[in-house]
Parts: C-alpha cells; structure tokens; sequence
C-alpha cells in the first residue's frame, strides 16, 4: 500500500478494535483492484462515537464499519437508516453520501444470506422448519434473513427466554411465525427440520462447546454455524459426520463487507478462495 494526497479512505470503529478482522479484508480487496485506497482501525471511545461519525466527512472518509459497543447508538447519530437496520436495530456500515449526510446499514443479513448460497447451494426456505440457537445481535441478523429468504417457519432457541421473546416481537411477519423453545429442548426442536444456525458464541475458542444432539435432525438439513475461530467447529464437525451440508462462519464475515467496500471504493468484489485463505492467516496468527 502507497499512501498518496488522493487516498480514499475507510475504516472500522470499535472499542477495543485490534481484534477485528475488518482491515485484512477490506485492504485486501483495495490491494486486489489496485486502488489507492486505506481502510484503517479506529479506536473510539463510545462516549465519543458521535464526535468521531460528524467527523468523517470533513476527514475525507467514504464511510465507515462499526462494531461493538458503538452498533446500536449510531441508530440515532446518523442522517438516514436503512430499513434492515432499523429492524435489527444495529447499524454495521456508514457511507458518507456526496452531499456530507451519513446513512446506516446493516449489512450482516446481506452476509448471512450470501454465505448460505455459497455454502449450501441447493438449499430452499421451504425445505423445512428453520432452527436458530441464539438471541443476540447475530441471531437478529439471521432471524431477518430467513425472513426475508421466505423461509415459513422458525423455532427460537435461547437460553435467556425474554431475549429471544424480544427477537420474536420485533421481526415477527406475516409469512414467518417465530415459536421460542427452551434451551433444554434444542435437540427436540430439530425434528423435521430444514436448517440449523448457531448463533451463539458456544464453540467458539475459549467458550464452552455447543451441546446438541444432532439425533432428530433429518438428513438432508443444512447446519450452519456463525463462529469462525475455529472455522470448523465441533458442530460442524459433528453434522459433517452425518452427513449434512455444512456452512461455517467465515464466509458471512466476509460478504458482509462487501456492500461497504462496494459503495465507498466504487468496485464491485467477490469473495474468493485467496480471500478466505488470507483472512484465514488473521484468524491462526497471534495477534
Ligand atoms: P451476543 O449478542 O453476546 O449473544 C451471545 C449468544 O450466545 C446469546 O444468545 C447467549 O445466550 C448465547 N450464549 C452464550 N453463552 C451461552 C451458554 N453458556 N449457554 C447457552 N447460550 C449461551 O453475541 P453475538 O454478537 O450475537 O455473536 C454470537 C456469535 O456469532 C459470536 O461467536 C460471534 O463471533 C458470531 N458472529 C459471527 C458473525 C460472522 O460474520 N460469521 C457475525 C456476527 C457474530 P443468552 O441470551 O442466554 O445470554
């Protein structure tokens, strides 16, 4: 990378923001397409995340990433949000519009939904009841792309109920009813299912392992898990072992910056395997 007087630039807000995976993809992609472009982390303190969102356009920026805490408060900071983002109620991209206003997006839906094309192809809302572990700002995400991919039927499973009640009211639409299940019954709710997502940080290097039985889960269901450190987790591994398509988490990171990436830097991209292997390398590397 060469920084010159034209450089566009991005970047990603966060507090703490070294471990985000953000700036290998996005700089990536700038190194790819040849664009004299930056995308840079940005630490920022969440009693200064408006200070620092006002800022970007008189700082040049195109736009910006967010991740915890600031994705819900940039709700309210920002001129327009997108109707996705609004229903999720977390804003994960800034593009700063030609005139100076921001505009919120979430583009984690857009990700969810690319990453399970990608990985299970043949896979179809209407191939059965859809099972999500999980009621946290992942789960929102999932929850609305199965919705809106028409998907007929969703069991909730959290082991908080209220989180998952609140998920249940706030995307609930007419072609999706959302029924929530205890924690103790997420083997049950596998029976005749279609497709099973972890949205919960079970798994996950360094958290508990996800318990499952995996018994009632008909053969050609799809399971998808949302962590990707490690990319292939004991789930995963397990339903790899019955023989069910199998989506890991990685891919959804990725295409979820690519309407970001699209809209500041003006180039469309894909997420290919020199990608994943070289945003693989962040995820082995100490960091
Ligand atoms: P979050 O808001 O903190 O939610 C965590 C979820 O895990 C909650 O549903 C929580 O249940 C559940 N959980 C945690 N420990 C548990 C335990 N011991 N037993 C049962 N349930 C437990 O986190 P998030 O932002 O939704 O993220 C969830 C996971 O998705 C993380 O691993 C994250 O890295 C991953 N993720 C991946 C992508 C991607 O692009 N692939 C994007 C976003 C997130 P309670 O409600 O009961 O606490």
């Amino acid at each position: 990378m060469r920084l010159t007087g034209k450089t566009r630039l991005a970047g990603i807000m966060g507090w703490p923001v070294a471990h985000s995976r953000s700036p290998a993809l996005h700089n990536f992609w700038l190194d790819e397409q040849g664009i004299d472009g930056a995308y840079v982390p940005l630490p920022v303190r969440p009693d200064a995340l408006r200070q620092a969102l006002l800022a970007l356009p008189a700082l040049g920026f195109r736009g910006c990433n967010l991740t915890i805490p600031h994705k819900p408060r940039a709700l309210s900071i920002v001129d327009r949000v997108e109707p996705v983002a609004r229903r999720i109620g977390a804003v994960n991209t800034v593009i700063v519009a030609p005139d100076g206003t921001l505009e919120g997006r979430n583009t984690d839906v857009y990700g969810f939904i690319e990453n399970l094309r990608d990985g299970a192809p043949d896979w179809q809302p209407t191939r059965g009841p859809a099972v999500v572990l999980g009621a946290g700002g992942a789960a929102r995400a999932v929850v609305a792309a199965l919705i809106e991919m028409g998907v007929d039927e969703l069991r909730l499973v959290n082991r908080t109920r209220d989180r998952a009640e609140r998920i249940a009211e706030e995307l609930a639409a007419p072609q999706g009813a959302i029924s929530i299940l205890p924690w103790e019954a997420r083997g049950a709710a596998l029976a005749d299912a279609g497709l099973l997502v972890n949205a919960t940080s079970l798994g996950m290097t360094g958290e508990p392992e996800l318990t499952i039985d995996l018994a009632l889960l008909p053969e050609p269901a799809v399971v998808a898990d949302l962590v990707y450190v490690p990319l292939e987790t004991p789930l995963l591994a397990a339903a790899r072992r019955r023989g069910h398509g199998c989506v890991d988490g990685l891919g959804m990171l990725l295409h979820q910056g690519r309407p970001g990436f699209e809209a500041w830097f003006g180039v469309p991209v894909s997420v290919t395997r020199e990608l994943r292997a070289a945003v693989l390398t962040t995820l082995v590397a100490p960091r």
